[in-house]
């Protein structure tokens, strides 16, 4: 089975095209970079629907299949940015009617989780979702993927993008920072912000502006957020693996490219006999293949949409979704 998969809930327009065992045939993406501060929803929705088109085509030639060759159009259906979301949506419901292809609506974070479980092997490992908008930490139970915590305020991509823009430098500031962070050596102070097993990062964005404003080098700054950022994502990871006894932790978004963070989370699950995986940098960013392999599944235990009933959910909850192809 072939399914295509659209991907477009911020900056990033992305087509995937994937077969059996989540085999990506082609893929085909391009990211919105505004020309100076943070994105614009409107605006990253006119570069989605500028380039989707040809995103498509790149693909399927990528893949070297036709129309014909297609089982099912998926596509993210939220969370997201409205217009952005809507972007995407139009082109699959468009694709769908054309070639006469059954719809499948699909959750963006659940996507990230099957890609990284299908990519590790893990049977049922914990998601540490670091994204731009998103940060949460998700595991499956009883017939959903469960929140167990999250970011209270904004997503850590967010936060590191806001915080690089403050210091003067453009989106996206992650990568940047990382590498900031790599010529830093004085470790300060920050706000340590975990709520059970909840975490909050405007403290801390309010407070290194602050620390860099008194003084302190771009590079001593970046390597204290890196330090104290990722120790509070390992915890709430580390915690949440102990209450629901699971042992392997797989990772997922932008942020967690970062090489600091997968160090630290890695130390965490090995400490604990468990194991970690990363997927590669492609498969943690935002991309098609994920929505078109988590389609596949969703496809296959019956879940399509009428494209009347095919609305986007900026606001859709990763726990309010079923997942039928997975059983307890
Ligand atoms: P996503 O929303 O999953 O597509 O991820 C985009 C976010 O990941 C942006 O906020 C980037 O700044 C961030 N990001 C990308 N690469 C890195 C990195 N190496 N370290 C930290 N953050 C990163
Ligand atoms: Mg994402």
């Amino acid at each position: 089975m072939v399914v295509l998969g659209i991907e477009s809930t911020a900056h990033t327009a992305s087509v995937g095209i994937v077969s059996d065992r989540a085999e990506v045939l082609g893929i085909a993406s391009d990211m919105y970079r505004p020309p100076a501060g943070g994105i614009h929803p409107r605006e990253a929705a006119n570069h989605h629907v500028e380039l989707l088109p040809g995103l498509v085509r790149q693909a399927m030639d990528a893949a070297h299949v036709d129309p014909s060759g297609i089982d099912a159009v998926a596509f993210a259906q939220g969370p997201g940015l409205g217009p952005c979301l809507r972007a995407g949506a139009t082109v699959a419901r468009m694709l769908s009617l054309v070639w006469e292809k059954p719809l499948v609506p699909v959750n963006h974070c659940v996507a990230h989780v099957e890609i990284a479980r299908v990519l590790s092997g893990l049977e049922d490992p914990l998601l540490l979702y670091a994204s731009g908008g998103n940060t949460q930490v998700i595991a499956y139970g009883r017939g959903r993927y469960r929140v167990l915590g999250e970011t209270l305020d904004i997503g850590i991509g967010n936060f590191l993008d806001k915080l690089w823009i403050g210091l003067g430098g453009k989106f996206p500031g992650g990568p940047a920072l990382e590498a900031e962070a790599k010529q830093g050596t004085e470790l300060h102070e920050l706000p340590y912000s975990v709520h059970g097993m909840d975490v909050a990062f405007s403290g801390m964005l309010t407070a290194a502006l602050q620390l860099h404003r008194t003084g302190v080098a771009r590079p001593d700054v970046a390597y204290s957020v890196e330090t104290t950022a990722y120790a509070m994502l390992t915890e709430i990871t580390e915690r949440a693996l102990a209450h629901r006894q699971r042992d392997h932790v797989v990772l997922g978004g932008g942020v967690a490219c970062n090489e600091r963070l997968r160090g630290m989370v890695r130390t965490m699950v090995e400490a604990r006999g468990g194991t970690m995986f990363a997927p590669p940098r492609a498969m943690c960013v935002d991309n098609g293949a994920m929505i078109a392999w988590t389609g596949r599944m969703a496809f296959r235990a019956g879940v399509t949409a009428a494209v009347e009933d095919s609305a986007v959910l900026p606001r859709q909850r990763t726990d309010l979704v079923p997942t039928p192809w997975r059983t307890d």
